[in-house]
């Protein structure tokens, strides 16, 4: 592949970032000075105030009934985690291979087996099929299946219908690994809403993020709620140094509470305009790549939005030509997790491989994707892959 000679110019405005947080803290500074003053003159630096309104209103956003924020979205899966009672090595999770670490992580910091099941190639999200046969599979081979944890990757809930069908005929919970799609909705229910519990970050470049690392748990099991508030606060019991089980220290600081307060507040319109990014991405790129497909009855968030580039193309002359152009790419994920060293000793849903998700991590590549891409960027950055990929 020869190097191109764009016929469009780089938009010389400003230049093209991954995730744009400058833009959407220009817009907010005055708000984000006072709210952060707030703090500072109250100096409840820790559950402070603006952490319980934090929660409530996120609860009243998704429409559930506990929201129990912690200190990131890791800990946020080891709470629930924790907060369904212990886990030992016979016990098996289920989780997407096709995921960032933390997810298989927190089961095994929990002391749980994670077993790692294939994606679809369309949704990039947990196969069904794949996870009947991993279910039967654990059982066959001694372990005890206890629950799930589907991913709902770059933004999109996962086919909670059919996970939820599998679940109760094998009496498994479900807690969704919501943590790039707080904000996205499934067969009109709030991510947060979906599942005996929900999970998610406030990692600064996830779709709602704070300035920091933050994160927050969902259910609307009033006992699940309980146990959670006292295990972030090392188990507390009903006075503050009466320990009643083992926890951790896990809170979401108030200054980071006050902050996403402020964000809450233009969250919905930065969602719409996530959305028509997406939109025209897919219009300008259908026919040169596989664009994201979204689900019936299904919104996304779009924390990332993420092509399959053909065969043909290397992946690794694209990315360099595109940085060329002042266009940065991520490539998430470039290996599965069934493949990594610190978990490729965990049991699979298939001896023979987890083959869509082997697959797709050779060919998927992220584009710039944030509320504030302009449209001249855009059709920039389309027009670059459009040359690049013309056979
Ligand atoms: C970011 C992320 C997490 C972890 O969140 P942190 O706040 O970084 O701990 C967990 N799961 C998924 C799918 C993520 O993308």
């Amino acid at each position: 592949m020869a190097s191109i000679e764009l016929s469009a110019k780089l938009p010389s405005k400003h230049k093209i970032s991954f995730v744009d947080l400058k833009t959407q803290q220009q817009a907010l500074r005055l708000k984000l000075d006072i709210a952060i003053a707030k703090v500072l003159d109250h100096g409840l630096y820790i559950l402070g105030p603006e952490v319980a309104e934090l929660e409530a209103t996120l609860a009243q956003f998704c429409g559930v009934k506990h929201v129990i924020s912690c200190a990131n979205g890791t800990d946020a899966l080891i709470l629930g985690l924790m907060a369904q009672g212990c886990l030992t090595q016979q016990d098996a999770i289920f989780v997407p291979t096709f995921t960032f670490s933390a997810t298989a992580e927190a089961i095994v910091l929990s002391g749980g087996t994670p077993v790692f099941i294939d994606v679809l190639p369309d949704t990039f999200n947990m196969d069904p099929a794949s996870l009947e046969q991993g279910i039967q599979l654990t059982k066959k081979l001694g372990y005890k299946p206890r629950g799930i944890i589907p991913v709902d990757l770059f933004g999109q809930p996962a086919n909670y219908q059919m996970i939820e069908t599998l679940a109760r005929k094998n009496q498994l919970w479900v807690m969704a690994d919501g943590a790039q799609s707080f904000g996205a909705s499934y067969k009109g229910k709030r991510v947060g809403n979906i599942g005996k519990l929900a999970t998610t970050s406030f990692f600064p470049v996830k779709p709602l993020g704070c300035y920091g690392d933050g994160g927050a748990v969902f259910t609307n099991d009033d006992e699940i709620s309980q146990i959670i508030k006292s295990l972030r606060v090392h188990g507390q019991g009903t006075h503050k140094y009466d320990n009643v089980r083992i926890g951790l220290n896990s809170r979401l600081d108030t200054l980071q509470a006050a902050i996403l307060l402020e964000k809450l507040k233009i969250f919905e319109k930065e969602i719409k305009q996530r959305n028509d990014i997406a939109t025209r991405y897919n219009n300008g790129l259908k026919d040169v790549v596989r664009v994201p497909c979204i689900m019936e009855d299904t919104n996304s968030v779009w924390a990332q939005y993420t092509i399959r580039l053909p065969s043909f193309i290397q992946r690794t002359q694209i990315v360099d030509e595109l940085h060329k152009l002042g266009i940065p790419t991520m490539i998430y994920y470039v290996t599965p997790l069934h493949l990594q060293t610190a978990y490729r000793h965990y049991p699979r849903a298939s001896e023979s491989g987890l083959v869509v998700s082997e697959q797709l991590s050779q060919e998927v590549l992220s584009l710039p994707m944030h509320p504030y891409l302009d449209p001249d960027q855009q059709d920039y950055i389309i027009h670059a892959i459009k040359e690049l990929c013309q056979i």
